[in-house]
């Protein structure tokens, strides 16, 4: 027998769970992502784009499409979906796993400054004029435009449109992982005195965390969102063994 299994995706991570998942006849998998960027990586399975339509629609896709276990490995930050993929998964009566990255532990020399959201990094960068990198998601950067007087570097995965409402942006097109070297290089050319980050987790994005502390910069960093108490693993691998020890229980093994 084979079971449905339905990945939501996004990130690095849901795409090498997919890998690893592919080629096991035990499975057959669906992945799916927001929608949000122009040209997503190729994955391995089977995609599915856009939103569901909220709990309902996820609890209906999960009925319809006889899903027995749902794999939530979307973006630390992706708060939503984690709260609609738990209560749907409860409501459809189907095993829910989250893939979590664990967050970046603050290190000796780091100068961290934590906020709320953007509105409070905002706040954090304070009045007198920066050189700021913004290394957000273009839904998270409307907040830096009731900040004019900093000039701001913005790199992001697709372009800002509309740009930001200030005098001094530039921008950056570019899709990690992202090496510390490249990082402090860009951070001392661009004479960047503080970096507004959200506290992802993994390796593709630290090399600016890296950076900025041996350069003694200020890093603002978003804290993580509250999600909910599922089943979670922090790796690809022990995502896979949560899955074999399910599938062995639905097997009575
Ligand atoms: P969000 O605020 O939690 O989700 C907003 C809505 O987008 C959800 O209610 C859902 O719409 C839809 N959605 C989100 N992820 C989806 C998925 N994998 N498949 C289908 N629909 C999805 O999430 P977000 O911050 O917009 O992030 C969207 C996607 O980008 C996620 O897949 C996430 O892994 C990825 N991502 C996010 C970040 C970040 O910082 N937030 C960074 C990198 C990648 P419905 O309610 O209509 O179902």
């Amino acid at each position: 027998m084979t079971h449905r299994i339905l990945i939501l995706g996004g990130t690095t991570e849901a795409r090498q769970l997919a890998e690893g998942l592919a080629d096991r006849d035990a499975f057959e998998i669906t992945l799916s992502l927001a929608g949000r960027t122009a040209n997503p990586v190729d994955h391995p399975v089977p995609v599915r784009s856009g939103g569901f339509g909220g709990v309902d629609g996820l609890v209906n896709y999960l009925k319809e499409q006889e899903i027995s276990l749902l794999i939530d490995a979307t973006h630390p930050y992706a708060a939503r979906i984690s709260a609609n993929a738990a209560q749907a998964a409860e409501q459809a009566g189907v095993k829910i796993l989250a893939l979590r990255r664990p967050p970046w532990r603050r290190q000796p020399y780091d100068r961290w400054t934590l906020v709320a959201d953007a509105e409070a990094a905002v706040a954090a960068l304070g009045s007198h004029p920066r050189k700021v990198l913004l290394a957000l998601g273009r839904q998270e950067l409307g907040p830096f435009e009731t900040a004019p007087q900093h000039s701001y570097l913005i790199r992001s995965v697709d372009p800002v449109e509309p740009p930001l409402a200030v005098p001094n942006a530039t921008y950056i097109l570019a899709r990690g992982p992202f090496a510390e070297d490249a990082e402090g290089a860009l951070l001392v050319e661009r004479r960047i005195d503080a970096v507004v980050a959200k506290n992802s987790g993994g390796t593709a994005t630290y090399g600016k965390i890296a950076a900025a502390r041996a350069l003694g910069i200020e890093v603002i960093l978003f804290r993580r969102p509250v999600l909910p108490a599922v089943e979670t693993a922090d790796t690809v691998s022990a995502t896979i063994a949560a899955i074999d020890h399910w599938l062995a229980s639905e097997r009575g093994v």
